[in-house]
C-alpha cells in the first residue's frame, strides 16, 4: 500500500558556503531554507573547491575571464590563473565520487556556477561580456551529464524543485537495488515507476521495458547499467505540466466512476491551481492518493507517481509559492 513506499536518502554533492559552512570569499554563508530542511533527509558531500585550491577564507575575489576563446579563472588582485588547479582538483574529485544522485551548487559562483556565470573580457576593469558556467559547474555537466544538477537560486522554483525531489528520490532507490543485482527487484521497480516514467518520457520508458523483456539477452551487470543509462536519460527533461497532468487524468480514470459530481470538481479545481504553478503538484497527487485508498485500487496503490519524495518534505516545496 501507498504508505509502505521505502524511500532511500539521496547522495547529493552541495557547495559547502550553502548552509555548511562560512567559506565564502568574504567569509560569509548562503542562508537557504531548502536545503536546510533537506539536511535531515537526504545524505551531503559539501565541498568548497576554492578551499580545497587553497585560497583561504577570506580571499580575494576570482572571476572567468575568456581568454583565446577559453573559461579561465583569474584573481585579479594577483594575477593568478587557476584554471589549472581548479581542473585539476575538480577530475579528481569527480572521478573519486561513489554512487552520487545529484549536486546543489552555488548559483552564479566562477567555481560552482551551473548558469548565469559573469563571463569577463579581462582579468580588470571590464563589464561581463556574457554568462557562462563555473569551472567546477563544467566539470560536473562533463562528469555527469544526466544527473540532476541545480543550483539553490533554481530551486525556489516551485516545478524545478518538485522534478528535482523526485529524481534524486527515484535514482537513489535504483542505487540500493543495484547493490544486489536482484531482477525480480529491478522489474518491480519498473512497474512500480511506471507512471511516473511515462510522464516523463513515453519512448524511453518503453525502452526500459523491452531491456527488462528481453532480459536473458544481458548478464546482470550489463542489464543494470542499460537501464540506469535510459533512467538517467528519461529524469533528464523535466515533464512538462500538460504531460503530468495527463497522468493525473489518465489516473483519475481509475477512480472517476466511483466519485461524486463535486469531488471531481474539486479535483479539476486543484489540478488548475497546479497548471497555473500556485499549488505543488503533490497536492493533486494527495487528492487521488486518498481515493487510491478509500477504493483500494491495488495497481494505483504501489505507483511511485502518487509519493516521488517523501511527504515530510512537502513543507520545503511550498517555501517560495507565491
Ligand atoms: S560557491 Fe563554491 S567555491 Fe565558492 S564558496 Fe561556495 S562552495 Fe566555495
Amino acid at each position: 500500500m501507498i504508505g509502505l513506499v521505502k524511500f532511500h536518502k539521496p547522495k547529493l554533492v552541495v557547495s559547502k558556503c550553502i548552509e555548511f559552512e562560512a567559506c565564502r570569499y568574504n567569509g560569509l554563508i548562503i542562508a537557504s531554507p531548502i536545503v536546510k530542511t533537506l539536511k535531515n533527509h537526504v545524505e551531503f558531500q559539501p565541498i568548497c573547491p576554492e578551499v580545497e585550491i587553497k585560497l583561504g577564507v577570506p580571499r580575494d575575489p576570482i572571476r572567468i575571464v575568456e581568454i583565446d576563446g577559453e573559461p579561465n579563472l583569474i584573481q585579479p588582485s594577483t594575477g593568478k590563473n587557476l584554471t589549472q588547479q581548479m581542473n585539476s582538483f575538480s577530475d579528481s574529485f569527480l572521478n573519486s565520487l561513489k554512487g552520487v544522485d545529484g549536486f546543489i551548487l552555488k548559483n552564479r559562483s566562477p567555481s560552482c556556477g551551473i548558469k548565469a556565470v559573469k563571463v569577463y573580457p579581462y582579468p580588470e576593469n571590464s563589464m561581463p561580456q556574457k554568462k557562462g558556467v563555473g569551472l567546477f559547474g563544467a566539470a560536473v555537466f562533463e562528469k555527469y551529464p544526466y544527473l540532476p544538477v541545480e543550483d539553490e537560486g533554481r530551486l525556489k522554483n516551485l516545478i524545478i524543485l518538485e522534478n528535482f525531489l523526485t529524481s534524486i528520490y527515484t535514482l537513489a532507490k535504483f542505487r540500493k537495488l543495484k547493490e544486489s543485482y536482484d531482477l525480480h527487484d529491478l522489474i518491480e521497480f519498473h512497474s512500480q515507476n511506471k507512471l511516473l516514467l511515462l510522464s516523463y518520457q513515453q519512448d524511453l520508458t518503453r525502452k526500459m521495458g523491452n531491456i527488462l523483456a528481453h532480459q536473458k539477452e544481458y548478464e546482470a551487470e550489463d542489464l543494470f547499467q542499460r537501464y540506469y543509462e535510459l533512467l538517467l536519460k528519461t529524469m533528464h527533461v523535466p515533464p512538462e505540466t500538460p504531460s503530468n497532468i495527463n497522468m493525473l487524468m489518465h489516473a483519475l480514470g481509475y477512480v472517476s466512476d466511483k466519485l461524486s459530481r463535486e469531488e471531481k470538481a474539486f479535483f479539476l479545481d486543484a489540478m488548475e491551481k497546479y497548471r497555473q504553478g500556485v499549488m505543488p503538484l503533490l497536492v493533486c497527487l494527495n487528492i487521488l492518493k486518498a481515493w487510491v485508498i478509500r477504493f483500494n485500487d491495488e495497481y494505483l496503490a504501489q505507483q511511485s507517481f502518487f509519493r516521488p519524495y517523501p511527504e515530510e518534505l512537502m513543507p520545503v516545496t511550498t517555501l517560495y509559492m507565491k
